[in-house]
């Protein structure tokens, strides 16, 4: 480790974790670049694990919060009546919300993906006065008590060091091979001896991150939203890191033509990496009585200028059109990087700009990681076993940063599967 180093392992906490995977001090960055002290060049495919949608530092959204901060604009005003609030919500109602023909209340509870989650779980038990939460296989939703007992990998869940309470985790989309979810989920609902009560509500991501990439297919969706609604159970998507275009349209169960009762939005909704957050609520449950959920942090007026510039980009259809040009290459070359390479016992997952190599071989994905570092490129592990190396490029990027990137891989997986082979 180089002395730069030594400082993070002497002074910050043992649960750092990133820092450890890409071990260098950054610097500077801009759209899909990033470089450390000494210089070196990286191409980011993690993109602050899906908070940094449009890449680093865009000038126009840097411009519009330059001008906010030299003109004395709030910084920190709580949930009072700022200039910048009205600006966002009345650009998200205008630009997002009505042309997909949403109807919803905006909430915003503190600045992060789990703060969402813990306002949606909360509502829905109160608006139904019920209990339960059906979360799912692989998902993932925080570190805090209630999102994180809908979170299902049990190293994280021991963390919590209490029992995770009034949740049942339910199997997600092709969870277990040739078992249809839907009918073993409606069976326990229906059966008065299956020992589960009907939940308050359903919580899931559209396309698991964290869990491995698992894409639900929009058919399954669409079944789970029809279960809801035929037991009164709320459905509550979690986009924090499947939305704002990640998969292609800005939120990600879009194509599967659903709209669900709440929504619980972070991660890229700034635009510029900054805290903020926000709960989607049908208005006909927006119940809450006023402070009855609270905080300091909710809205956060730096995000709020920059969310609204960053809508701009929904304005036309340039970067739908991009996300889509560029997924269709980066499946293209994945699907033939495992046919390749028969090795790496590859499987391709996910959707959009949210995709990843699931492998079969135990540690590979996190060697192909940890290689294509070496080689400069920023990616991450998912899954229960890190058995995804997963790809998050901006959605922004342009065809040399994504050849690019992908070229890296594609060294790496090589560099790796020749190592591996050698005789120990
Ligand atoms: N939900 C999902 C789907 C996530 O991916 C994450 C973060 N990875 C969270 C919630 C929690 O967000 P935060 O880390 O901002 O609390």
């Amino acid at each position: 480790m180089s002395e730069d180093m030594k400082v993070f392992e002497n002074l910050e906490s043992e649960v750092r974790s990133y820092v450890r995977n890409f071990p260098t001090i950054f610097t500077k960055t801009k759209g899909y670049k990033m470089w450390d002290k000494s210089g070196q060049e990286y191409i980011d495919f993690f993109s602050g694990a899906g908070a940094l949608n449009y890449g680093h530092n865009d000038e126009h959204m840097k411009q519009k919060l330059i001008d906010y901060i030299v003109s004395d604009g709030i910084t920190h005003s709580l949930d009072m009546a700022s200039a910048a609030k009205a600006t966002f919500l009345k650009a998200f109602n205008d630009i997002i919300l009505k042309p997909r023909d949403m109807d919803y209340k905006i909430m915003f509870p503190g600045p992060t993906g789990t703060n969402t989650v813990e306002s949606a779980l909360k509502l829905a038990r109160k608006v139904t006065g019920r209990t339960d939460v059906i979360s799912f296989t692989n998902g993932f939703h925080g570190m805090t008590i209630g999102s994180l007992s809908v979170t299902g990998n049990a190293m994280k869940r021991k963390g919590a060091g209490i029992p995770l309470q009034n949740v049942v985790t339910m199997p997600y989309d092709n969870y277990v091979d040739d078992q249809d979810s839907i009918d073993y989920i409606e069976r326990f609902l229906e059966d008065n001896g299956s020992g589960v009560a009907i939940p308050a509500a359903m919580i899931l991501e559209t396309v698991q991150g964290e869990g491995g990439i698992n894409a639900a297919s929009f058919s399954w969706i669409k079944k789970i939203k029809a279960l809801c609604k035929r037991w009164g159970i709320l459905l509550i998507i979690d986009e924090v890191q499947a939305g704002v275009g990640r998969t292609g349209s800005f939120f990600s169960f879009e194509p599967a033509g659903i709209k669900p009762d709440i929504i619980c939005m972070s991660k890229s909704l700034s635009g510029y990496g900054l805290p903020f957050a926000a709960t989607l609520i049908r208005p006909d449950i927006d119940i809450f009585a006023p402070g009855e959920h609270n905080g300091t942090f909710r809205g956060n007026n730096h995000a709020f200028i920059t969310a609204t510039a960053a809508l701009d980009y929904w304005k036309d259809d340039q970067l739908t059109n991009n996300i889509k040009a560029k997924s269709g290459k980066t499946h293209d070359f994945l699907h033939q990087l495992v046919e390749k390479y028969p090795e790496l016992k590859g499987e391709v997952r996910g959707r959009g700009l949210m995709v990843g190599v699931a492998s079969e071989v135990e540690g590979l994905s996190a060697k192909i990681a940890a290689k294509a570092f070496e080689y400069g490129l920023i990616m991450e592990t998912a899954g229960p076993n890190d058995e995804v190396f997963k790809l998050f490029p901006a959605l922004t990027i342009d065809d040399q940063g994504l050849d690019q990137g992908l070229a890296i891989i594609e060294k790496s997986v090589t560099n790796v599967l020749k190592t591996e082979a050698q005789p120990v």
